[in-house]
């Protein structure tokens, strides 16, 4: 069965097509970038409206499809900003009513890792999520992901982006970061480390940060020590997680999970307690509809089938409420 999934949660608009088998037919991606500052929910829901068409397009060029081979129809219900939600909902329930097909309504974190954990081969990872939007530490326990470990705040990429912002670097900043941190001759300037408990809080070392800034610290040497600060505080609770949890696997994904110093420094903790470990590629780790038709595909063979007249959105959705059968 051919599935078609709608990724709409926030800056990315993104249409994927999936067969049961795993086999990728089609990853069409545009997103939003603002023109400053940070999103805005509602130029970003409009950029999803403006592409929406041509993406739509584009997808099913790209999958050499015809759009009666799709059987299934799934889309991104939250977490997410509800302008940008409601576009990719409206559009979904208008193609299943349209092809005349299920609609699946899909955690958006859940896909994530589900689609990390059908292309890495692991059975029961411990999972790193690292994006603009989220930064969780998860593992599955009696038919949900529990949360191990959280930011209180910000999360990562988003502390990167903002950081970026500030050093007049364009958006995504985490990309950017990264190169201009190799340049560093490996300079640490003290800034504050902020783990509490299993949870991590991102905006007091983003304002210090910034500060330093401020202070005419060369740039390199504040890329490179703001992320060793932040990725260390996530590293230690990574590895207390799986210290807990004992698992065996640790899979690494979200847009952040892109930069090699992060995966560099999940890796060595994952060898020291013998765990194998898989960074999702980033054309797949960051926000996309691939990982929304896999995941609607695997509760579609649940019989998770959702009425339109039920269909609303869930911006709130948390990862660690959601009720959700492995296969
Ligand atoms: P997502 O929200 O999953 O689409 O991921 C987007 C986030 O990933 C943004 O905050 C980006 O700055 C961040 N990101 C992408 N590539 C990198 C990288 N190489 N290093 C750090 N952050 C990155
Ligand atoms: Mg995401």
């Amino acid at each position: 069965m051919l599935c078609i999934g709608l990724e709409g949660t926030a800056h990315t608009l993104g249409i994927g097509v999936i067969d049961s088998n795993g086999k990728i037919y089609a990853n069409v991606r545009s997103e939003y970038v603002p023109k400053s500052g940070g999103i805005h929910p509602r130029e970003a829901a409009q950029h999803h409206t403006n592409v929406f068409a041509a993406t739509l397009q584009e997808t099913l060029e790209h999958s050499n499809l015809n759009k009666r081979d799709i059987g299934l129809i799934a889309f991104s219900r939250g977490p997410g900003l509800g302008p940008c939600l409601r576009v990719t909902a409206t559009a979904a329930r208008t193609i299943a009513l349209l092809l005349d097909i299920p609609l699946v309504g899909v955690n958006h974190c859940i896909a994530h890792i589900e689609l990390g954990r059908q292309l890495s081969g692991f059975k029961d990872p411990l999972v790193v999520y690292v994006s603009g939007g989220n930064t969780i530490v998860s593992a599955y326990e009696a038919n949900k992901y529990r949360i191990f470990g959280e930011t209180l705040d910000i999360a990562l990429g988003n502390m990167l982006d903002t950081f970026a912002r500030e050093a007049n670097l364009s958006h995504p900043g985490g990309p950017k970061i990264e190169k201009i941190a190799k340049k560093s001759s490996r300079r640490f300037i003290s800034l504050p480390y902020s783990v509490k408990g299993m949870d991590l809080s991102f905006s007091g070392l983003l304002t210090a940060a910034v500060n330093k800034l401020k202070e005419n610290e060369p740039l390199e040497d504040l890329c490179f020590s703001l992320q060793e600060v932040s990725f260390a505080m996530l590293t230690e609770v990574t590895e207390r997680a799986l210290a807990h949890t004992e698992r065996s696997e640790v899979l690494l994904t979200g847009g952040v999970a892109a930069n090699k110093r992060l995966q560099n420094m999940i890796q060595i903790i994952s060898q020291e307690h013998n765990t194998s470990f898989f960074a999702v590629s980033p054309d797949l780790a960051g926000d996309n509809g691939v990982m929304i038709a896999w995941t609607g595909l695997i509760q579609f063979l649940q019989g998770d089938i959702l009425n339109i007249k039920n269909s609303q959105i869930l911006p709130k959705w948390s990862l660690g409420a959601v009720e959700f059968t492995r296969t």
